[in-house]
């Protein structure tokens, strides 16, 4: 039996003396997609933090297939390059091409040849429809498409875990179709993947499984229909029926 590709055990993490995650336990297996919801400052975007370890936990353990990642021994660097991550922010470097961006980490991190790295990066934006735009500079390119270029540079390096931290939110309302298709499409194709959303519809339709964080705390978490259309928790009720609102 293979371990789950994420296991969170009990994690705890502070600020000051905040509690921000409060003994957290949740699990990812291989191909699964799993949608975190829960209102703003509910600790969505720490809870991604601790698994790429931009955050340290003060509690608990993070296991990676089955390693201790949150160990201060582990090796961070090797741990990240096992994940991929897009946050809301395109982040891509402005100054590098569109092929440069993609390629970077993959030759760098990965020490993928250029010419082999080019050839999966040529191929990816090829399928997305940005074939014409690998010598172009992200400021010339839509707010949707500088964020498929985000995705495409997480995922060429085939990581084993893709977190997605609210990769809509920054976008025009019609250009957030364009960037959920293609998460659509990379489950398809497999890829296992924990991610934010405020995109009820989206998670409804995407994820297998959607967790509901109140305060640090997994409140409940389920089937996109259990949560969604039949949630157990009135905090669960009020946090969709607010949002239904808007
Ligand atoms: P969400 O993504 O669900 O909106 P966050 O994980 O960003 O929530 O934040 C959870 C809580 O942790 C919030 O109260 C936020 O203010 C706090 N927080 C996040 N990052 C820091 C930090 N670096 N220092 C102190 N407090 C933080
Ligand atoms: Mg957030």
């Amino acid at each position: 039996m293979t371990a789950p590709v994420l296991q969170l055990q009990g994690v705890v993490k502070r600020f000051g003396t905040t509690t921000v995650l409060d003994r957290v336990d949740l699990s990812v297996s291989r191909h699964e997609v799993v949608a975190v919801i829960g209102a703003s400052g509910s600790g969505k975007s720490t809870l991604l933090k601790t698994v790429n370890l931009l955050e340290r936990i003060d509690d608990g353990r993070i296991l990676l297939a089955g390693d201790d990642v949150s160990d201060p021994r582990a090796d961070v660097d090797a741990t990240r390059a096992r994940i991929g991550v897009v946050f809301q922010q395109f982040n891509l470097f402005p100054h590098r091409t569109v092929l440069d961006n993609v390629t970077l980490a993959s030759r760098a991190v990965h020490k993928v040849p250029r010419a082999e790295a080019e050839a999966t990066a040529e191929h990816w934006l090829q399928r997305i429809g940005l074939g014409d735009k690998l010598k172009e500079y992200p400021d010339r390119l839509s707010g949707g498409q500088q964020q498929r270029v985000a995705i495409v540079r997480a995922i060429v390096s085939d990581p084993e875990l893709l977190l997605l931290d609210e990769i809509t939110s920054a976008l025009d309302p019609q250009l957030v179709g364009e960037v959920l298709d293609l998460v659509t499409e990379l489950k398809t194709a497999g890829s296992t993947i924990l991610m934010t959303t405020h995109e009820m519809q989206f998670a409804r339709h995407v994820a297998d499984r959607i967790v509901f964080l109140q305060q640090g705390r997994i409140l409940e978490q389920g089937t996109p229909a259990e949560v969604l259309d039949a949630p157990r928790h009135a905090e669960t009720r009020q946090f969709l029926s607010r949002l239904q609102q808007h």
